[in-house]
Formats: structure tokens, C-alpha cells, sequence
């Protein structure tokens, strides 16, 4: 069959704010796999009945869910008349935006944390021909400097549009993770959905979505269950974190531009916020590749590893329930955290008797 998947905004357009006449700026996003994970959810939940599924975003064009929201964003920036765009960014938005901004045929500037950005991301970035722009500073900074550059006039004469999260079209391309999460288990929301928690514009996004599809089409709607990283945990901590720190770099976030709406999105679903330990993170990341075959980067495990430290202090009653992790971004994104988790590779002499010996001893 043809692949006819035309990217999220035609695939939903009836719940998009776009007309049908727009010139939509896509790379075929979306229409990721929702997999079933019946090894993990025995691991986290034996005999429970648990039915555990994977939303692999790290299957989008660049490797994230990003490219879901940066389809709407350059779309409408084009629209606008933009010959820019500008975003500040742990690495995925970064490398969405430069994605999309090739595609448009746009000048495309990221300002990241110096030194904090993940390899399979800076590469990317770089290769799309983005003006990358690393700053002695955390994303948090970033935020506040192109937030601020975009206001002045010198600018407004030379329209940049800003493509972080907190451009309301990223939020409208990203909603329809929710829609396809519902399409996928056959019309109907999960009982728990679970995901990491940075700038919280996903969490924020999903549950816009969740809501939408229901008042549509009867789907029901999720409680939404949001991890953060122990040591960038503002949401948790109710207070703006200074120096966050984690593996976790997509969400080493200290003031999510997302913040109170994701209090709101958690308030009315009857969900959790929760903060997880890297060491935690780091095991259910293993367990997703070394039970499922799943290679995610480390922030994506953070709404599994919420979800098991959830079941396990009892809080929620696995018993029957369908839960969705979303693994937010590709495993390739970060191949040092890989490499530095791992065992480093045996070496043998190349003969026939050393791979024997070895398979003999093993
Ligand atoms: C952006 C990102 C997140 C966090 O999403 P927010 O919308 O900032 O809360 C989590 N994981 C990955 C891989 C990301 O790229």
C-alpha cells in the first residue's frame, strides 16, 4: 500500500486551526507506533493485569515529539512571513526547529546550554544548518534572552518567530499525540498516561488533546501521570529550581514556561506529579531496551519510571488498567549517556578459537 500518512495536520485537520488552503510545512510527522509491552508490565506489575503500552516518539523525523508541535510552528511562521526562527533549547526543539526551518527554506538560530546538549542532537542541528549559538548558561537563560530579543523593535522589522513551547501552535501540533493514542487502542483514552515533564508543554498539550477527541468522539479521558527529574523538580517542589541537574537532559529545566497550565491539566484528570531519582530513570531506560528492545534517550524513561514508583508505593492500583508511557525521544540522541551506562565491548583476538573459547565460557 501507498504510505498516504500526509503528517499531523492533514491527518487531523478537522481539529487543527489551519484551512485546508494553507501550504503546510511537514516532514510527514506523527503516526507512531503505540507497542505493547507485556515483558515490562509483568517486570512492573506482575499478575496485574497491567495492559502497558509504548507511544515511540523517538520515531518522528528527527527523533522526537518536537517535530509534532514544529510543523504547526513553522507553518504558521511561514504564514506569517517570517524569514526566521528562533528557539533556545535542550536539543530536541533545536533540532525539530532546524529540521522544519530546511524544509521552509528559513534561517533558523539556537541558542543551547553550552556543553549540556546531547551529540545526536548538536549533529543535527548542525547538519540542518542551523546557526547553533551556545551560551555560558542554562536553557532556563536561553528562555529569557530570545523571549526578550523578539520584542524589541530592530526585530519586529525583520519578523523571528519564536518556536519554544511557549508558541501556542507547538501545543496544536502536539495535542494530536492524544488523538492517535486514542485511534490506536480503538477509540478509547488510556487509563493512565504517562510522561516526562520539562518545560511542561507536552503534558499541557496532551491533555488539550485528550479533552478535544473526547468531546468529539466519547474516548473518555486519562489521568495524567507526570515525572520529573529529582534534581529538576520544580513542579514537584512548587518552586523555581536555581541549578537543575539530571541524565536527564531534556527536561533539566528549572521554570517550565508551561507551569501553570500543567498544574491545571493535572488538577482536572485527577493526576500525579512526581519527582524520580536519576538512578531510577537510568533503570527503567535499561529496562525498556534490555525487555523491549526500545532504545530511548534518558529523559523518555522518566514516565515509565514514575509510573513504577507509583504502583510500587501503592498510589496506583495497576489492577486491570491500561497505561501509556510516551517515550518522548530516540535513544541515537544521546549516544555518550549510552556508551557511559553500558559495559564497554569484550575484545578477542579475530580467530575462530577465541570466539570458542569465549562462547564455551559463557
Ligand atoms: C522536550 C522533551 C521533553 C519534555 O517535554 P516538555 O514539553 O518540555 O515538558 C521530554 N523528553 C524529550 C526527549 C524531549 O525532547
Amino acid at each position: 500500500m501507498a504510505n498516504s500518512w500526509p503528517g499531523v495536520i492533514r491527518a487531523y485537520e478537522n481539529y487543527l486551526p489551519f484551512s485546508a488552503s494553507t501550504e503546510v510545512v511537514t516532514l510527514n510527522e506523527g503516526n507512531t507506533p503505540l507497542i505493547r509491552a507485556g515483558r515490562l508490565a509483568e517486570a512492573i506489575a506482575p499478575g496485574s493485569g497491567l495492559r502497558l503500552f509504548l507511544k515511540y516518539e523517538g520515531l518522528n523525523p528527527t527523533g522526537s515529539f518536537k517535530d509534532r508541535g514544529m510543523t504547526a510552528a513553522v507553518t504558521q511562521a511561514v504564514r506569517d512571513g517570517a524569514h526566521a526562527i528562533i528557539c533556545a533549547s535542550t536539543g530536541n526543539t533545536a533540532a525539530s526547529a532546524a529540521a522544519y526551518a530546511a524544509r521552509a527554506g528559513i534561517r533558523c538560530l539556537v541558542l543551547v546550554p553550552e556543553g549540556k546538549i546531547a551529540l545526536g542532537k548538536l549533529a543535527a542541528c548542525l547538519a540542518y544548518g542551523a546557526e547553533v549559538i551556545a551560551i555560558d548558561g542554562s536553557f532556563d537563560d536561553g528562555l529569557d534572552m530570545v523571549r526578550t530579543i523578539v520584542d524589541r523593535d530592530a526585530i519586529a522589522r525583520h519578523p523571528i518567530s519564536l518556536v519554544n513551547s511557549i508558541n501556542p501552535w507547538r501545543l496544536q501540533g502536539q495535542k494530536t499525540a492524544a488523538f492517535e493514542i486514542c485511534d490506536q487502542l480503538g477509540g478509547a483514552a488510556p487509563d493512565w498516561h504517562c510522561l516526562p515533564v520539562g518545560n511542561a508543554g507536552n503534558i499541557t498539550a496532551c491533555w488539550m488533546g485528550f479533552r478535544e477527541y473526547d468531546e468529539h468522539t466519547g474516548t473518555g479521558l486519562p489521568r495524567l501521570l507526570g515525572g520529573q527529574a529529582s534534581g529538576a523538580a520544580p513542579i514537584v517542589q512548587g518552586e523555581v529550581v536555581a541549578h537543575p541537574e539530571t541524565i536527564a537532559t531534556a527536561i533539566r529545566i528549572g521554570n517550565p514556561a508551561r507551569w501553570r497550565e500543567a498544574l491545571d491539566a493535572l488538577d482536572e484528570s485527577g493526576g500525579i506529579i512526581t519527582a524520580v531519582d536519576d538512578e531510577h530513570i537510568l533503570a527503567s531506560w535499561r529496562m525498556l531496551a534490555a525487555k523491549e528492545g526500545i532504545f530511548v534517550e534518558p529523559a523518555s524513561a522518566t514516565g515509565l519510571a514514575a509510573l513504577k514508583q507509583q504502583i510500587d508505593c501503592g498510589e496506583i492500583d495497576p489492577t486491570d488498567k491500561t497505561a501509556v508511557c510516551v517515550l518522548t525521544g530516540h535513544g541515537l540522541k544521546d549516544p555518550d549517556a549510552a556508551v557511559a551506562q553500558a559495559k564497554p565491548p569484550r575484545t578477542l583476538p579475530a580467530t575462530l578459537d577465541a570466539l570458542e573459547r569465549y562462547l564455551a565460557n559463557t
